[in-house]
């Protein structure tokens, strides 16, 4: 399998029936973006900002910021790469920003949610993020939105920002794309208004199970008693994958489950057709989707979902081994 994995790189992954599946990289400091071109990896498909931050001993400067993604843009050498806005807060705390400890820290106050609290913070990512964007593509996505009204005063933030450049008389990005993390189940519910307001939709899949099943993603005693793997799981990404291809709006998984094979074939198998991963996981991944044929596996995938089970894993392994995946 390994020899297999070293030979795929520089193939494309496309599956045996023709579909080509985007791979991305996770990423969030400078020397993870080598990465990009040895993985051979389409882009960045989440550049967590806080990374920088949490390694600092006070806040980055509005300049200070610019430099920082600037380079990163320099690094893709013109790969798409999506910035996510600060994920502060909760558990991933800045040594020099206390604010009282909350008491549910992933449930707590921490990222677009402290943006919107304390617009001076968001603001000034998302000007470093214009300017060092200039003449280029800009992809920007707030991360941990509940609820539609907040895409609405983070996207006034950046309208505010971008007007603010322009009057100076700045040069502005060359194309702007909107992005949110789905991350919070109430965001299901909120599809019909969410996706025409959006250019893109990433799924944060640790976030996202932990609040559907109230399973503390970092627990090890709960690590093993729900399974990304399972029915209702499964469901909620092959539900999304059909709303946002209906409303032309593309869509990502970049949490954890992206990098592992088995679970990369099951979103694909749900309709997924791009994944971001931490960047050893490629090869892998890429591997596997050269065996599949999504003509087999779709319907496989998608007619598990409704069953009784704890999980699926058990009945894809099956799938793969059957069809030498
Ligand atoms: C996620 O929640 O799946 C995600 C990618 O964000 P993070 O792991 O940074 O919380
Ligand atoms: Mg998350």
């Amino acid at each position: 399998r390994s020899a297999d994995c070293a030979a795929s790189i520089g193939q494309p992954p496309i599956t045996r029936d023709g579909t080509r599946i985007s791979l991305c990289i996770n990423a969030g400091l400078q020397v993870d973006m080598p990465h990009l071109e040895r993985s051979g990896a389409d882009g960045v498909g989440l550049y967590r900002t806080e990374v920088p931050f949490m390694v600092r001993k006070e806040f980055p400067d509005v300049a200070t910021q610019t430099r920082l993604y600037g380079n990163i843009l320099d690094q893709a050498q013109g790969r798409p790469v999506v910035f996510r806005t600060l994920d502060v807060g909760g558990d991933k705390a800045l040594p020099y920003w206390r604010e009282a400890e909350d008491e549910n820290p992933a449930m707590g106050w921490r990222a677009v949610r402290i943006g919107l609290d304390r617009p001076a913070v968001l603001r000034q990512q998302l000007r470093a993020l214009i300017r060092a964007a200039s003449g280029r593509e800009l992809r920007v996505m707030f991360p941990m939105v509940s609820e539609v009204a907040e895409v609405d005063a983070a996207r006034d933030l950046l309208d505010m920002e971008l007007e603010r450049e322009r009057r100076r008389g700045c040069k502005l990005p060359q194309s702007l794309a909107l992005g949110v993390m789905l991350e919070v189940p109430a965001l299901l519910w909120q599809l019909s208004a969410l996706l025409p307001r959006i250019d893109f939709l990433a799924v944060g899949s640790n976030d996202l199970f932990q609040f559907l099943f109230a399973s503390d993603r970092g627990n090890p005693r709960l690590a093993r008693r729900y399974d990304t793997l399972s029915p209702a799981a499964l469901g909620v990404i092959t539900g999304l994958c059909e709303r946002a291809r209906a409303a032309g709006v593309s869509l990502s998984v970049c949490g954890e489950m992206a990098g592992h094979p088995l679970e990369a074939m099951a979103l694909i198998g749900c309709g997924v057709r791009t994944l971001s991963m931490t960047p050893r996981s490629v090869p892998a991944v890429r591997t596997m989707v050269r065996s599949v044929d999504l003509d087999t596996l779709e319907p496989f995938v998608q007619g598990l979902v409704d069953e009784p089970a704890h999980t699926l894993r058990h009945r894809l392994r099956g799938y793969a081994l059957d069809h030498g995946v």
